[in-house]
């Protein structure tokens, strides 16, 4: 299994900016521009300098979706963007509320038509929202719907940061907490998401704190030494699932490239370096990995690890043949992790009417065309 980062994009140069990854196109993608770049790119057009702030406010405070509702830049201006630059905006096609706790969950199409996920939960401390990182996903993990299909493509910083500016603009309130936990594997399209990591707490746009984000990763141990190097000040989640490598072999293919020593590793030298606690989530499987006794190998492992560990009952879904672990499994499981001084919470399932697993969404809708076509 290939597992290397295949991307590289040099995003101190914006002129190749919207012509990376999948989305094909000789325009510059205006959105994924940090301002510096988008200064350079206004310098470049003989336009002044203050410019640049007035479009980045547009693109990024007022969150417009086209260069038409930019109301102080002048005709002239707005047409040279629009031959030079791509202006995309998500289109929701499908939004599903909750009845039990407002939970919306999202589907938007991209402008290549490739369909993609996101979540919006309700919490007392504010407006949490559960981004895609990919279209699909290469990663296999057996439980997960996103993967079933394989991985599509990257998404681009302005798509991931669009998945934020569409829910805002829906619900009319602001977003105050980001996790990268929906479909893909953010490390796996790594410079496109410390991209939006940027775009997203930059003080000139949303400025959500990097404190309020959490990124999760199946665990790609070289980049989380990336990551540390770069002291990331966001939430490092570990999808760690399992007490032993033969136990995560079973669930996770990305554990045949690293072991959960290694994985550990690299997690102590995050902490070291960014002082941030790590977060890592086992979602219970009955019969797989829910035991206690792989609980006392569990607790064994990540003591003296600064860290919390989230159990997530496993969503079943209808292409694989896992069960959830029973309510008193789950109890003993977190009772025994919490005799090693760890920090244990079970995650509260939001949304329950209109939940399916991770992924499990798009997938049905796309079978759904497919078929529609077949039909045809
Ligand atoms: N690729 C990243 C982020 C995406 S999934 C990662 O692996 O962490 C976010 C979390 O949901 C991960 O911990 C993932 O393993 C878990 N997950 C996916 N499908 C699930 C399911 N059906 N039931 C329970 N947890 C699931």
């Amino acid at each position: 299994m290939e597992l290397t980062v295949s991307l590289y994009v040099d995003w101190k140069s914006y002129d190749r900016l919207g012509k990376v990854d999948g989305v094909m196109s000789d325009k510059i993608d205006i959105k994924s521009l940090n301002l510096n770049e988008l200064n350079n790119l206004l310098a470049d057009m003989g336009e002044k300098a203050f410019r640049a702030k007035q479009i980045y406010q547009w693109l990024h405070i007022k969150l417009v979706r086209s260069f038409d509702e930019m109301s102080n830049i002048s005709v002239s201006l707005r047409e040279k963007l629009k031959e030079q630059c791509d202006l995309k905006a998500l289109k929701p096609v499908q939004i599903l509320t909750s009845q039990v706790d407002g939970t919306k969950k999202y589907l938007f199409e991209l402008s290549d038509g490739n369909i993609i996920e996101s979540v919006l939960m309700r919490y007392h401390h504010g407006n949490s929202v559960c981004i895609s990182t990919q279209v699909g996903c290469r990663m296999g993990c057996k439980f997960c719907a996103s993967t079933l299909d394989g991985l599509e493509r990257n998404l681009t910083p302005s798509e991931m940061l669009d998945e934020i500016y569409a829910i805002q603009t829906d619900i009319g309130e602001r977003v105050s907490n980001i996790v990268l936990m929906g479909s893909g594997e953010p490390l796996d399209n790594f410079q496109n998401v410390m991209k939006f990591m940027e775009l997203i707490s930059d003080q000139n746009g949303l400025n959500i704190s990097q404190r309020n984000i959490t990124l999760s990763t199946c665990g790609l141990v070289p980049k989380i030494y990336e990551l540390a190097d770069r002291q990331v000040q966001f939430t490092l989640a570990i999808s760690l699932h399992a007490y032993d490598d033969n136990t995560r072999k079973e669930l996770m293919p990305v554990a045949k490239a690293y072991s959960i020593a290694e994985v550990l590793k690299a997690c102590k030298y995050f902490f070291e370096k960014t002082g941030r606690r790590l977060t890592f989530e086992y979602s219970l499987v009955s019969g797989v990995n829910d035991n206690e006794a792989g609980a006392v190998k569990l607790g064994e492992l990540l003591k003296g690890i600064n860290c919390h560990v989230n159990l997530i009952p496993v969503n079943p879904i209808k292409e694989r043949d896992f069960k959830q672990s029973d309510k008193i499994a789950i109890e003993k499981f977190k009772n025994k992790l919490e005799k090693y001084g760890i920090n244990v919470t079970i995650r509260r399932e939001m949304g329950r009417d209109i939940n399916g697993a991770c992924g499990q969404l798009r997938k049905s809708y796309k079978d759904q065309i497919i078929k529609e076509k077949e039909g045809e």
